[in-house]
């Protein structure tokens, strides 16, 4: 899907449901940590839901839609349908509009079901994914606003290392001290000493927590926002556990798919370090505590 010029959101709204569609209100506009945000109820009875930036911030939009595309290619769990990308130049805004999603109850096995779609997500076939290599992904996108660097690579271990940790320890290199610069280099220096190669690469949605999934009118589960690369499978369970867990019933059922591999524990807050490097750069405060914590564990 291409980014296209429209008019005016009716104009965008017409190019994807059909002349005769029109906007027949809004909901008000609501602001999410990157974007905006509305519903716009159609004179056809749909509801659409629009993510909304600045023109120059339609990149968001592009690494969101790629992101989308490929969890919805696994056949595996639900994502929004995307109808259109563009700006509006009329209001000189970009613009992401997709199926809206109308919360439902949940059923008694909505979690043990997207824990079995999740592992099946990770389960599917990459190669469409990560040009050529085995990890990584199409192109850099997002994770929050940070610039998320996906260059492919055939070492798990090494792209973690070279894009997603130490991106992140550059970022905060005037925090860190020359105490915390030494011994985030030896961290990455030795980073082999606790992961490994996984025994197949995975799509992973990338940014797994609480507030990235919706449960639709079916009691089913809906993945949203993501931050897609291929990697280890282990680092999107890890960040489900960085702040509070899924409910159990998901744990159940993804490992019913995909069995626990002995000392993820150990791994999993490795993992988890990028996320809280990545909330210091983002929000600073707090984060570079429980960061260090992670750093002074492995490398201390
Ligand atoms: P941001 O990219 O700004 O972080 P999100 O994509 O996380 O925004 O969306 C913000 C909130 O909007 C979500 O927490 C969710 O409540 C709601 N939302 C997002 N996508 C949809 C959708 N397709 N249908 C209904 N609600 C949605």
């Amino acid at each position: 899907m291409g980014l296209v010029t429209y008019h005016s959101l009716e104009e965008a709204v017409q190019a994807s449901f059909g002349e005769s569609v029109h906007i027949d209100k809004s909901s008000q506009l609501v602001m999410s940590d990157i974007n905006l945000a509305k519903t716009l109820y159609l004179t056809n009875g749909d509801t659409v839901f629009l993510k909304l930036n600045t023109p120059e911030n339609a990149g968001f939009f592009d690494a969101e839609e790629q992101g989308l595309w490929a969890i919805a290619q696994t056949n595996t769990i639900r994502t929004p349908k995307l109808f259109c990308k563009g700006i509006d130049t009329q209001k000189s805004l970009s613009f992401l509009m997709m199926e809206k999603i109308d919360s439902g109850q949940l059923k008694e096995d909505t979690w043990k079901v997207m824990g079995r779609e999740f592992a099946a997500m990770h389960l599917a076939d990459t190669t469409a994914f990560s040009c050529g290599k085995a990890y990584g992904f199409l192109q850099d996108n997002y994770i929050g606003a940070t610039r998320q660097i996906n260059t492919p690579n055939d070492s798990w271990v090494e792209f973690f290392r070279t894009c997603r940790l130490e991106p992140q320890f550059k970022m905060a290199e005037g925090t860190l001290g020359s105490d915390g610069i030494r011994l985030s280099l030896k961290l990455l220096d030795r980073l082999d000493t606790w992961l490994t190669e996984p025994s197949k690469p995975s799509l992973l949605h990338g940014d797994m927590w609480g507030g990235n999934h919706l449960v639709d009118q079916d009691g089913k589960v809906v993945l949203i926002d993501p931050a897609v690369y291929v990697g280890h499978a282990e680092a999107d369970i890890a960040m489900t556990q960085m702040f509070s867990p899924m409910p159990r019933d998901f744990y159940q059922g993804y490992y019913e798919v995909l069995p626990k591999q002995e000392g993820y524990e150990d791994r999993r807050d490795l993992y988890n370090l990028y996320h809280y490097l990545n909330h210091f750069n983002l929000f600073g405060g707090h984060y570079l505590v429980s960061a260090m914590r992670i750093v002074m564990h492995f490398a201390g």
